[in-house]
C-alpha cells in the first residue's frame, strides 16, 4: 500500500496516509539533547551487547516504578527495536515443530517470526463483538502438548484492544493448569492507552517466572528510526538472548541507547501528551467511521488504530464495474478512488478488517474519513 500511495503521489495526487504505525511526532526535544551529548562525550564505540548498565538498571527501575515488577538489571537485554527483542525471544525459545498460540488479529511480523524459528503458529480468533480480545475458554481449547508458547499484545496493534488486570487473570487461570506454556507479552503500547493504569500478565507472580515482557522506545516516546527495544524475562531466557544477539548485531547503537536513558530518566510528561493527541483523534475518527453505513467499528482503548469490520462491502461493485472480493480490494479501491491509504486486515490475520492508523493530523484525519465515507457510498 504504502508503494501504491508513492505511485499516486508521485502522479501528482494529494495521498493522505493512515497506513504508518508510527506516532507523527518529533522525538521530544530533551531526548534529542541527550544524543547530541552522547557524541560529543563519545559514546561511539562497540556497547555490551545486553545494552549499557546505566540503561539496564534504568529500564530494571522503570519496570517496579510503573509496572511494580521486580526484573533486575541482569534480566534485561536491550535490542534493536522491540522487533528484535521479539525474535531473539522465538528464536531462543522455539524447537522445530512447537506451536505458537497467537491471537488474532495479530502484529503482522509475530507469525512470520514463528516461521523463522520453525515453529508452527496456532490462531485463536478474536472477533469485533468481543472487542478483539480473546476468552481464558477459546485459550484452553487451543492448548496442546506441542504448545510452547502464548504471544500478545496490549494494547494491540492492529485492533487498540486492552486486556484489564481481571481479563489478564482469567487466562493466568489457565496458564496455571499449563507450566510448560511461557508468555511472551509484547507491551510496546503501553503509554498509548486510554483507559488508565497498564496491566501486565508479569504481575501475576504464579506466572511471572515464564513471562517474557517486551517494550520499547518507538511509540511511546515516538522514537521509530532510533530502534531502541528489550526484552524482561528470567536469568535464563535473558542470558541465552544475550548470546544469540552477541552473535547476531551486538549491542544496539550507543548514541540512540544514551537517548533512551534521558527518556526513562525524564519522567512522562511528554508522553502522556502525545498520549492525550492521540486520545482527541481517536474520538474523532470513531465518532466518523461509527457514522458509515456497513462498517462495523469498536471503540479501541489504546495504540493509535481502528480495525474495522468491512465485510459488508464484499460483493459490491465500483462504479466502474469492478467486484470488491475482499479486503485487500477494498484498500486499493479506497486509495484509488478516495485517496486514503490503510492496510489490508489480511496481513494481520482477519481478512474482514482494513487497519487504519489515526497518526495523522486532525484536519488530515477528517479529510480521510469524509472521503472514505464517499467512496464507500458509491459501491452498489
Ligand atoms: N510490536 C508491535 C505490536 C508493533 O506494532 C511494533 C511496531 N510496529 C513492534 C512490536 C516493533 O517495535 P520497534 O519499533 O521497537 O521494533
Amino acid at each position: 500500500m504504502a508503494k501504491l500511495g508513492r505511485e499516486l503521489a508521485a502522479k501528482g495526487v494529494k495521498v493522505i496516509n493512515l497506513s504508518f504505525g508510527e506516532p507523527d511526532f518529533h522525538t521530544p526535544q530533551y531526548i534529542k539533547d541527550a544524543a547530541v551529548d552522547a557524541m560529543e562525550k563519545n559514546f561511539t564505540y562497540y556497547s555490551p551487547v545486553s545494552g549499557y548498565p546505566d540503561l539496564r538498571k534504568a529500564i530494571s527501575d522503570k519496570l517496579k516504578r510503573e509496572n511494580n515488577l521486580d526484573f533486575a538489571p541482569e534480566q534485561i537485554v536491550v535490542s534493536t527495536g522491540a522487533k528484535q527483542a521479539l525474535a531473539n525471544a522465538l528464536l531462543c525459545l522455539i524447537n522445530p515443530g512447537e506451536e505458537v498460540i497467537i491471537p488474532t488479529p495479530y502484529w503482522v511480523s509475530y507469525s512470520e517470526m514463528v516461521k523463522l524459528a520453525e515453529g508452527e503458529s496456532v490462531f485463536i480468533n478474536a472477533t469485533v463483538e468481543n472487542n478483539y480480545k480473546i476468552t481464558p475458554e477459546q485459550l484452553e481449547a487451543a492448548i496442546t502438548p506441542k504448545t510452547k508458547l502464548f504471544m500478545f499484545s496490549s494494547p494491540c496493534n492492529p485492533t487498540g484492544s486492552v486486556y484489564s488486570k481481571e481479563e489478564l487473570a482469567g487466562l493466568v487461570k489457565v496458564f496455571e493448569k499449563y507450566p510448560q506454556v511461557y508468555i511472551l507479552s509484547d507491551e510496546i503500547y503501553e503509554h498509548i492507552n486510554f483507559v488508565g493504569g497498564h496491566a501486565s500478565i508479569a504481575e501475576f507472580p504464579s506466572v511471572k517466572e515464564r513471562v517474557i515482557v517486551v517494550n520499547g522506545f518507538s511509540k511511546g516516546f515516538a522514537m521509530t528510526g532510533w530502534r531502541l527495544g528489550y526484552l524482561a524475562a528470567s536469568k535464563e531466557i535473558a542470558a541465552a538472548t544475550d548470546k544469540l544477539q552477541g552473535q547476531t548485531t551486538s549491542g544496539t547503537c550507543s548514541i540512540t541507547q544514551k537517548a533512551g536513558l534521558a527518556a526513562l530518566l525524564g519522567g512522562l510528561e511528554t508522553v502522556h501528551q502525545m498520549r492525550d493527541a492521540f486520545l482527541t483523534r481517536r474520538d474523532l475518527v470513531y465518532g466518523l467511521l461509527s457514522q458509515i453505513p456497513g462498517v462495523k467499528v469498536n471503540l479501541p482503548e489504546g495504540a493509535f488504530y481502528f480495525f474495522p469490520d468491512v465485510s459488508s462491502f464484499f460483493g459490491k461493485k465500483t462504479a466502474e464495474g469492478e467486484v470488491i472480493n475482499n479486503a485487500d480490494d477494498l484498500c486499493i479501491y479506497i486509495l484509488n478512488e478516495a485517496h486514503v491509504s490503510t492496510v489490508t486486515g489480511e496481513a494481520f490475520g482477519n481478512p474482514d478488517c482494513i487497519r487504519i492508523s489515526y497518526a495523522a493530523s486532525e484536519e488530515e484525519l477528517k479529510e480521510a474519513c469524509s472521503k472514505i465515507t464517499a467512496a464507500l457510498a458509491k459501491l452498489k
